[in-house]
This record gives structure tokens, sequence and C-alpha cells, in this order.
């Protein structure tokens, strides 16, 4: 299956994206997640990221394509995928649908993940993430059992930058001016389906499932 999850900062996609992925056998690739590689790895691209991704603001779409179409050119992309973070305006849902029409496919679904504005600020602030595996925590609604390290791999864990408050509220901004027009433009191609993402993190992730069976046929 050919899936997109979109939802605000914080809505928990990238939580999400890992279970559903899993569930389908599908590889999870998160813009996100590349570009912050890309950071720590010190490349160029992670350079002229880092300068966006610190203000909030969306990374240029033509650098941002061209790594999305190195990435689901790879083999293990090839019977399907879970596009976490990406596209992130309507300019990119755009090329995204020419490069798979190129492939000679299409997607089957997107996923919008919907949660109010304050609960969004509430994840975010207290979002912490492991320095070594990149696993995501919650101070208060997932915290790892001792604070600061991480369970899974005893990493470090740290807040990333653009979590701290001012940048929330611009990368909020961001979202509501660039990536929100998203929701019309895939209710127009027939394929959104919108799934309430408040609740545990099963339970979500029961819901999403329903919600992409619907579309498996
Ligand atoms: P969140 O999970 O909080 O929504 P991400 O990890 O997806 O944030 O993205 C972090 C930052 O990386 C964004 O604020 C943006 O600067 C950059 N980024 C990620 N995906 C894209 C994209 N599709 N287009 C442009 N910039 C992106
Ligand atoms: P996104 O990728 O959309 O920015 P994340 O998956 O990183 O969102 O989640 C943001 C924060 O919210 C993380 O700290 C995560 O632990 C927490 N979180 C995710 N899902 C839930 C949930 N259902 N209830 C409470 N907190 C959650």
């Amino acid at each position: 299956m050919r899936v997109v999850l979109v939802g605000p900062p914080g809505a928990g996609k990238g939580t999400q994206a890992q279970f559903i992925a899993s569930h389908l056998s599908i590889p999870k690739i998160s813009t996100g997640d590349i570009f912050r590689a890309n950071v720590s790895g010190g490349t160029e691209l992670g350079k002229l990221a880092k300068e966006y991704m610190d203000r909030g603001d969306l990374v240029p779409d033509e650098v941002t394509v061209a790594m999305v179409r190195d990435r689901l050119s790879e083999d293990d992309a090839q019977e399907g995928f879970l596009l976490d973070g990406f596209p992130r305006n309507v300019p990119q849902a755009e090329v995204l649908k020419k490069m798979l029409a190129e492939f000679g496919t299409g997607l089957d679904v997107v996923l919008n993940l919907v949660v109010e504005d304050d609960e969004v600020v509430r994840r975010l602030a207290g979002r912490r993430t492991c320095r070594s595996c990149g696993k995501v925590w919650h101070v208060v609604f997932d915290p790892p059992t001792v604070e600061g390290v991480c369970d899974a791999c005893g990493g470090e864990l740290f807040q990333r930058d653009d979590d701290r408050e001012e940048t929330i509220r611009r990368r909020l901004e961001v979202y509501q001016e660039q990536t929100a027009p998203l929701i019309s433009f895939y209710a127009d191609e027939g394929i959104l389906q919108g799934v309430d993402a408040t609740g545990p993190v099963e339970e979500i992730t029961q819901r999403s499932m329903s919600a992409l069976r619907r579309f498996a046929d």
C-alpha cells in the first residue's frame, strides 16, 4: 500500500507511522528523520536544512523533493511505503503525484491525524527524542523509567531545538498556511481518511488500521 500521513506537528505522526508501517510491512519514510540524520552527520544537505528547521520553516521544495525521489527509488519502496511528513504543501503533493505516475502508480490513501491545537502544543512541548536510536518519548504522556534515558537503548534523551516555544508557534502557523490545504487537496482526490488522533496510542493505531482496510481493495 502507498500511504501518506498528514497532521499538525505533534499530532503523533512519527509515533503512529512506526506501528502502521510495521503492520503493513512497508518502509516508513520520514522526511524530518532524514533531515535530522543529515544534520547530525554534518552533510551539505544537513547544513542547508538546519537553517530552515531551526526557524520552523519548510526546507525548500526542490531540495526536499529530490531527497524523496531518491528514497522512493530504492528497492524496499517499490511495493509500498508510508510517508510521514511529506508532502507538506500542495506543490509537493502535485510533484509526488507526477512522480508516482512516472513509476506507473499512485497513492492509495492519505490518513489525516486530527488533534486539537492545545493538545498538539502539550505533545510538542514535552517531546523528548533519543540521541542514539531516535525513539520518541514524552515527559508526561510516555515517560522513560529513568528521566533523560531511553528505555529502548540506554541513549541520552534531548529536546529538539525546534520543539521550543517560539519555534512551535511558527511551525503551527506554517502548518495552517501551507500544510492544512492538503486536506481539501486529498479530499478532492477521494483518498482522504480522517482519524481521531486523541486517546491511547494503541487505539489510534487501531483506528488508522480500520481506515486503511476500507481502502485496501
Ligand atoms: P514534526 O514531526 O514535528 O511535524 P518533522 O520531523 O516532520 O516535524 O519535521 C521537522 C522539520 O523538518 C520541519 O519543521 C521542516 O523544517 C523540515 N521538513 C520535514 N519535512 C519537510 C517537507 N516535506 N518539506 C519541507 N520541510 C520539511
Ligand atoms: P509528530 O511526528 O506528528 O510530530 P510525534 O509522534 O513525534 O508527532 O509525537 C509528538 C509527542 O506526542 C511525542 O512526545 C509523543 O510521545 C507524544 N504522543 C504521541 N502520541 C500520543 C498520544 N496518543 N497521546 C499522548 N501523547 C502522544
